[in-house]
């Protein structure tokens, strides 16, 4: 019976919306609905004229609001997707890094979760055809993308013929017959792959060692089992492809294995974690200098909530985790370890799971949607306990961690750039573990200088690790004089170094070399008149690259034919200026052509898994000499590295920022940290010709407290971080004078109540054809700062309201990097 009574709502909610508004927006509740909304729940509601979103309520409130209101059309989950610790966090976050609470949202929330009018949904070629579990509607929407391969929403609405199409969708994805297709980050599609196991059982060596010596009979099968014991102990992973052929065994023999329970095979993604056993013994035990850190750590924790755990390179900071871990896993906790997005290779990952097995989940920008839904819910659901991720992982539904790590917390990786929210990682997680009450633990080898600015004031303990493990000597480093030296073509490579690689491959080690520049030489300049080639769209010199025999711009991705004259003179004088990474390989393997090289960098490791081969290949040894940008630096440990090569202290020094200095001395002293790690003493070699750089005399003597010191004296005058904090602001548009004018209007809005520098052209001044005006604000730290980013915002409203300048946009970067 149809009930025609009027009900008066009397529950409303606050839902966020995954857009950049300034407030939330408030809907009313159908008395249908009344008993599903739940705080952290999506709905789905209608914003503008008939745009429809999956928002998230914030708040429910039982007071009827001043204004009209419109309804909530449905509540998606039954279950809270966030808990309202990750909802006063997303506030937190929008405050202090001058964004929304929407834009906060759309960074956390897997795109799976993310629906709206805008919204293209993808067919999943893994979903096969068998639509016999599908509802009518559900089956109509996959039918159509079986043959279409994607629907815009407005699609699926027209083959419905119905006002909800968002649960059918939302189902659909559930049942994985469809997936989001996010603009921002076209994928590659996850390459599926078989890999076996050995049965959680035999883990247990006796139990091992007795199945090995009763096995009778059937000796291919033997084969095939020692053959995987051996691969498993090489690689940690065993593909199913590689134990066939290297046992030259069959299918039938590994099925014979797998019924009788000893392997096991599973197919899954060449980047997830196989389900192993969630305990493992930790077998290491822990130096003198290691249990001494521990100890201190724990006593920091007594009575601080964060602490910054100063190790040098090779001081085995991760098994001071790995022991902090365990203890916080057995209080109940769960513990969230970041790092730097590319240092997340299957190197520490296997290196942790030898301690962790199966607790651990790993989350980063490679995987796909539907395995961060999947981690999403493991977090929500308290059925993982340790997340190791990048940045992003700190935005997961924890309930209750007890321990944050933050490793290699100088990192600069842990900023996001673009889109808001602009947070550092680093940051936020010290905030959410004040919200939290968890403890949290940066560590680093060259800690950032906030962050040893923060331990010397005493806001964080802090605990100093010294020596390496096994009592190695940090590496001798050694500065070369490229103006004096004699040197190969191009001046990339001098005699010292090209000697020293020589004597290090004779004694059966390894290389590595480091050269913060991709491409191939980023410079073409006219010899004649001085000109360089630059981007149309970007004011960017351009960078010759090799393989393509093209000039690109690093900005925008264009691309451009190689000039033959130049366009200022007319002359065909081109002379290479700088190097990059695939400039000195060429060279290297014409000095050493029976040396094995590689290199690693953005432009060789583009697919998912090349830069886990490379490292794979690296530490296997099948390589003499890698060479690369920073991406080899990062969190890497490789037993038999005896030298290390900085081609260019230089082009490190020259950057024209105030971190500099900082940055490049962080470089220098990380790559020099990837010698001798094992074994013997390491040996590093540096080429400048700025031999006199204070930075290199501390790269020398491995002096950070020095570079503290030098950096400090000139940040404090000049009222950088850390004794102040920088609010940029950017204002872009596609015509000049109107960046001019509203940079302008808002430096004299903003002057009133603080100092404000600028506005000026940034050293890239254009970018996609965007004219860029940028100024800087230095605010003082607590409250005073904060009630002035109030007073920008208003003055960005202000400036805004001018209909002259309502178009410009304006991007604020809170601390930036
Ligand atoms: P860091 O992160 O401080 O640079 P790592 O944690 O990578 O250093 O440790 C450096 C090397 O020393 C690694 O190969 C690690 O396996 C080894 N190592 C550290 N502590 C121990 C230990 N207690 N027992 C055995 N090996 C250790
Ligand atoms: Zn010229
Ligand atoms: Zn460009």
């Amino acid at each position: 019976m149809l009930d025609f009574k009027y009900e008066v709502p009397d529950t409303w909610v606050e839902v966020i919306l995954p857009l950049a508004l300034p407030v939330v927006y408030t809907y009313e509740v159908p008395a249908r609905l009344k008993a599903e909304v739940k705080v952290g729940c999506r709905v789905e509601v209608v914003f503008g004229k008939n745009k429809k979103y999956a928002g998230i309520i914030k708040t429910i409130l039982h007071k009827k609001p001043s204004f009209e209101t419109k309804p909530i059309l449905q509540v998606f989950d039954g279950d809270p997707l966030v808990f309202p610790l990750q909802l006063n966090f997303w506030n937190w976050l929008a405050q202090y890094y001058m964004c929304t609470e929407g834009e906060v949202m759309a960074a956390a929330l897997p795109a799976n979760f993310k629906l709206s009018s805008e919204t293209i949904i993808l067919f999943n070629e893994d979903a096969g055809e068998d639509f016999t579990q599908l509802s009518n509607s559900e089956y109509l929407v996959a039918e159509a993308l079986l043959i279409r391969k994607q629907l815009t929403m407005k699609e699926v609405h027209d083959i419905l013929d119905a006002q909800h199409v968002y649960p059918v969708v939302k189902q659909l994805i559930d049942k994985r017959i469809c997936v989001i297709w996010e603009k921002m980050s076209e994928k590659i599609k996850p390459k599926k792959q078989k890999y076996v196991y050995l049965h959680p059982q035999y883990r247990d060596e006796a139990k091992l060692e007795a199945l090995l010596n009763g096995f009778s009979g059937a000796p291919k099968q033997m084969e095939l089992l020692l053959a995987f014991l051996y691969l498993e102990k090489k690689d940690g992973d065993v593909v199913q492809a590689d134990l066939l052929g290297k046992a030259g065994a069959s299918k039938a023999q590994l099925n014979a294995l797998e019924q009788k329970g000893i392997l096991q095979v599973e197919e899954r993604t060449i980047d997830r974690l196989a389900t192993l056993p969630k305990f493992v013994e930790i077998k290491q035990t822990l130096s003198e200098a290691q249990l001494a850190a521990l100890a201190d750590v724990k006593a920091v924790f007594q009575e601080k909530e964060v602490c910054l755990l100063h190790g040098v390179t090779g001081s085995g900071k991760t098994l001071i985790y790995v022991k902090l871990i365990e203890e916080v896993l057995a209080s109940g906790k769960q513990v969230i370890y970041l790092v730097p997005e590319i240092a997340l290779t299957s190197q520490l990952i296997r290196r942790l799971q030898v301690f962790f097995g199966g607790n651990i989940a790993v989350y980063h920008s490679r995987f796909n949607d539907q395995e961060r839904v999947e981690i999403w819910n493991k977090i929500r659901n308290n059925e993982t306990q340790i997340v190791l991720g990048a940045r992003s992982a700190l935005l997961l539904p924890f309930t209750n961690p007890g321990l944050i790590i933050v490793d290699e917390e100088h990192d600069p990786s842990y900023k996001q750039q673009d889109p808001a929210p602009r947070y550092n990682a680093r940051d936020a997680a010290i905030y959410f573990g004040m919200l939290t009450g968890s403890k949290v633990l940066l560590g680093s080898a060259t800690p950032s200088i906030e962050s040893f600015h923060n331990a010397r004031t005493d806001k964080y303990g802090y605990v100093l690790l010294k020596e390496r493990y096994g009592d190695l000597l940090l590496p001798d480093v050694e500065i070369v004089n490229m103006a004096t030296e004699s040197k190969y073509e191009k001046a990339i490579i001098g005699e010292r170094l090209a000697q020293a690689i020589d004597e290090t491959i004779q004694k059966d080690k390894q290389v590595i070399l480091f050269q913060n520049r991709r491409g191939y030489n980023p410079y073409l300049l006219c010899g004649t008149c001085g000109d360089i080639p630059k981007c149309k769209h970007c004011d960017v010199s351009l960078t010759l690259h090799k393989y393509s025999n093209k000039l690109h711009c690093h900005y925008c991705g264009s691309t451009y034919p190689r000039l033959v004259s130049c366009t200022a003179c007319g002359s065909q004088n081109w002379k290479e200026k700088n190097f990059g990474t695939e400039k000195a390989e060429e060279l290297l393997d014409t000095v050493f052509p029976d040396y094995k090289i590689a290199r690693m960098d953005m432009d060789s490791v583009r697919g998912k898994t090349a830069h886990d081969n490379l490292v794979r290949q690296f530490e296997s040894r099948q390589l003499d000499i890698l060479i690369g940008t920073q991406m080899l630096v990062k969190g890497l440990d490789f037993d038999h590295v005896d030298l290390v090569g900085i081609l260019d202290a230089d082009g490190l020094l020259s950057f024209n920022d105030f971190r500099a200095n900082e940055r490049a001395f962080q470089l220098m002293e990380q790559v020099s940290g990837r010698a001798g790690r094992k074994n013997d003493r390491g040996k590093v070699l540096i080429q400048a010709i700025q031999v006199d750089h204070p930075v290199l005399r501390f790269v020398k003597e491995h002096d950070y407290n020095g570079m503290y010191e030098y950096e400090t004296k000139n940040r404090k005058n000049f009222f950088y971080p850390p004794f102040n904090r920088i609010v940029q602001i950017k204002l872009k548009h596609k015509n000049q004078q109107k960046v001019e004018g509203a940079a302008n209007k808002l430096a004299n809005i903003l002057s009133k109540d603080m100092q404000v520098l600028g506005p000026a052209k940034p050293d890239i001044s254009r970018i996609r054809n965007m004219y860029i005006l940028e100024m800087m604000i230095k605010l003082q730290k607590g409250n005073s700062g904060e009630v002035l980013k109030k007073v920008i915002r208003s003055g960005i409203q202000l400036m805004h309201a001018d209909k002259m300048y309502s178009p410009v946009l304006v991007v604020i970067d809170v601390d930036p990097i």
